[in-house]
């Protein structure tokens, strides 16, 4: 391959590149004094471990705030996997894709199992087998070589999107990135140096995110331009190649804030076995064809709570995407009629005064409707749900 017998003189310039430019102050990449670790030292892998998870749909500026605060209450391996899963929910609300903490609460114990009881409170040496990361749900190829080689020194490859795209550009690669794995998986395995490989994984995860950006690479003053295929020959900018669009569908919710006569709001829990399963919403669903969004709500609460309200004037609406889906919230603020509410599709519901919403853990889309019923309501924000809503 046409990079590989100039590997080693690459290695070197990233690294000359990485000790003037990287970003060392990345707090899970440093060792117990806030020191960056020397060559070959090793470190915890939980902070690192609970951070890639983070930032698997978050981006790392909103990630350091989630992390520290992640840090201070779960400190330990032994405090994530004996916490209460509705306090995990509660910190990590705000994130987004709370299927992540649910397997990070599911994986602490898997990784006691690997480690042994009486060595879970230390990390400092394992799990070392790429094969026993790659176990825990939701961590990939790359996100175990990354914490393998951030942790241990380790040389093992790691191919994530910065990486990714800076391979494609290394070798003005024609394919699809994902028709394309192999061969760069197979390049970011022979870059990787024996020695010092954190380092070399971490120069190529800033160079990506800093400097061979995805619009706006700085080619002209690049210390690898010698070695770009996509520079000499090419422009930069067109690579890596697309893979094919996905269309994303737009699904409109109804909603229904539903009020009883002392003022209390309905709110249900999420079945465990669905997608944020344990997690509190406000009742409502899918509009179906020719519906009005009035009658989506009475039809929603009819079918999960077997109550009737009056639907009344809308309070806000606004879009919320997924990575798969972009949903469009209608949400009315409403008036319990009759009925005893029953769970029949939730897990169980509660009649809470509004102040109260804060302590529940809500998907994110939901956050902004509590900040518009405070509004509506003219109640001062909670300080703890502030800092989850600014
Ligand atoms: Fe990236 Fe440009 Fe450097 Fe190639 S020359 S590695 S495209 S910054």
């Amino acid at each position: 391959m046409y990079i590989v017998h100039s590997s080693k003189d690459l290695q070197e310039e990233l690294l000359k590149w990485f000790s003037q430019h990287g970003r060392h102050w990345i707090p899970w990449k440093l060792n117990e004094n806030g020191c960056r670790p020397s060559v070959g030292e090793k470190i915890s892998p939980y902070g690192i471990w609970i951070a890639e998870v983070m930032l698997q749909q978050t981006q790392l500026k909103v990630v350091l705030r989630y992390w520290e605060k992640w840090m201070k209450v779960f400190p330990l391996l032994d405090d994530l996997a004996n916490a209460d899963e509705q306090e995990i929910l509660l910190n990590w609300q705000g994130l987004g894709y709370y299927s992540r903490a649910k397997r990070l609460h599911q994986s602490s114990q898997l990784l006691i199992d690997f480690i042994g009881e009486n060595n879970s409170l230390n990390l400092s040496c394992r799990p070392v087998e790429l094969s026993q990361w790659m176990t825990l749900t939701g961590i990939g190829r790359s996100t175990a070589g990354s914490i393998l080689s951030s942790a241990f020194d380790l040389p093992n490859p790691i191919l994530d999107g910065n990486v990714t795209r800076i391979l494609s550009r290394l070798i003005a690669s024609d394919q699809p990135i994902l028709k394309d794995q192999k061969r760069l998986w197979n390049l970011s395995t022979q870059l990787v140096p024996l020695r010092n490989s954190r380092d070399f994984n971490q120069a190529l995860m800033d160079f990506g995110s800093t400097f061979c950006t995805v619009n706006n690479p700085k080619c002209s003053v690049c210390p690898i331009q010698k070695f770009c295929k996509a520079f000499l020959k090419y422009d930069p900018i067109d690579f890596p190649k697309k893979n094919m669009k996905k269309v994303i569908a737009v699904q409109e919710i109804g909603i229904a804030l539903i009020f009883n006569k002392n003022g209390e709001l309905l709110i249900d829990q999420r079945l465990e076995s669905s997608n944020m399963g344990g997690m509190w919403e406000f009742p409502g669903g899918k509009k179906e064809l020719n519906e009005s969004i009035q009658k989506t709500i009475l039809r929603e609460v009819k079918e999960e709570l077997d109550i009737d309200i009056d639907v009344g004037e809308k309070l806000l609406s606004f879009q919320h995407l997924y990575s798969h889906k972009k949903l469009n919230f209608v949400v009315h603020l409403c008036q319990w009629k009759s009925g005893e509410p029953k769970a029949l599709s939730s897990q169980k519901f509660l009649w809470v005064s509004p102040e109260k919403l804060s302590d529940f853990p809500f998907p994110a889309a939901n956050i902004k409707i509590i900040s518009a019923i405070y509004k509506h309501l003219g109640i001062e924000r909670l300080k703890k749900c502030k800092s989850l809503i600014d």
